[in-house]
């Protein structure tokens, strides 16, 4: 499997005032890459560390998590159960992270986002009963534990970036990602902590409103061991969530087409495409001149559930 993840700089384009770079996470050479990558190496890492043998996910019917934790599992040798959070909406078209998972060798467990604890129980206490030692990816089954774990696949990332600057003879002035959960944004603001680097970080949120995705990131850092953390070190933005987690209009839709089509580059309406679109306004509304680096987190098979819809760039 993969040995020493890393991933490109590139320049993208000038916007406004600002130089625009990207680290390509979704290059990374395992299933699509992405951030899910770099986090699935630690938790099998962990995982096997501590003598498990069968790797427990969960997320939502496209998350790329699950997706990359059924395929390390599987190239390792170790069982998985996937469990996945069906959000009950009216059934849109099926996501391909959910058609590559049912093709994996991954059992697929079904929940609601009001049973994920007690299903996350009874997934444990079935395999530990008959003889298998599991490993939840996110800790306890009510979800917190293993932030140390996330947290250190991006402050490796930030390394690189530091590598990158001093390679380069430059620095970012501010660093652009899109924030989910906020472990990916943690991790490099861990970085930063660890370097006394000066850099912005800024989070797009793609899912929740400020204050929550604020606290979850601080509560992260501190369970890490970086009790230094402060809330003015965390920066996050909620005003481009486009309706909340998956929701995305035509201007998101632009960014996915502009992005393949002038760059080469997929990304997808739901994390990247809409952190890229929520960052280009943000370097508007506030001027931010200098180098800004994106963190292109991957999601590359939502760019296909996004043109598979029939709809091409202007129609929505
Ligand atoms: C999970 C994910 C994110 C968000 O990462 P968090 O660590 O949850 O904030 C962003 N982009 C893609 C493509 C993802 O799969």
């Amino acid at each position: 499997m993969l040995k020493n993840i890393r991933s490109d700089i590139q320049f993208l384009k000038r916007h406004e005032n600002a130089l625009i770079y990207v680290k390509r996470e979704d290059c990374i050479p395992f299933s699509f890459g992405g951030n899910k990558v770099r986090i699935g190496a630690e938790l099998m890492s962990e995982a096997e560390r501590a003598g498990c043998d069968h790797i427990i996910s969960y997320g939502s019917e496209a998350s790329n998590l699950n997706r990359v934790m059924a395929h390390m599992a599987e190239n390792r040798g170790m069982g998985c159960t996937v469990i996945i959070k069906r959000d009950g909406k009216k059934e849109k078209s099926a996501h391909f992270n959910e058609l590559i998972l049912k093709n994996s060798r991954a059992h697929l467990v079904y929940c609601t986002r009001d049973s994920v604890r007690e299903t996350v129980e009874a997934e444990l206490s079935a395999l530990t009963a008959s003889g298998h030692k599991p490993y939840y990816v996110y800790g306890n089954s009510r979800g917190t534990g293993n932030e140390a774990v996330f947290l250190r696949a991006y402050g490796k990332a930030f390394l690189e970036i530091r590598e990158y600057e001093k390679e380069k003879e430059m620095s970012f002035d501010h660093i652009f990602t899109a924030s989910g959960t906020g472990m990916t944004q943690a991790g490099l603001i861990a970085g930063k902590i660890s370097t006394g680097s000066g850099v912005e970080i800024t989070g797009i949120s793609v899912a929740r409103q400020e204050e929550a995705l604020k606290a979850s990131i601080l509560s992260a850092l501190k369970s890490a061991g970086f009790g230094q953390a402060r809330e003015d070190m965390v920066s996050v933005s909620d005003e481009y969530l486009c309706g909340g987690y998956g929701s995305y209009d035509s201007d998101i839709r632009s960014v996915v087409w502009e992005l393949m089509t002038d760059h080469g580059i997929p990304s997808d309406p739901c994390y990247s495409a809409k952190g890229f679109a929520g960052m280009l306004r943000e370097l508007e509304r506030k001027g931010i001149e200098g180098n800004v680096l994106f963190i292109h987190t991957g999601g590359t098979p939502g760019f296909f559930d996004c043109i598979s819809g029939g709809k091409g760039r202007h129609g929505f």
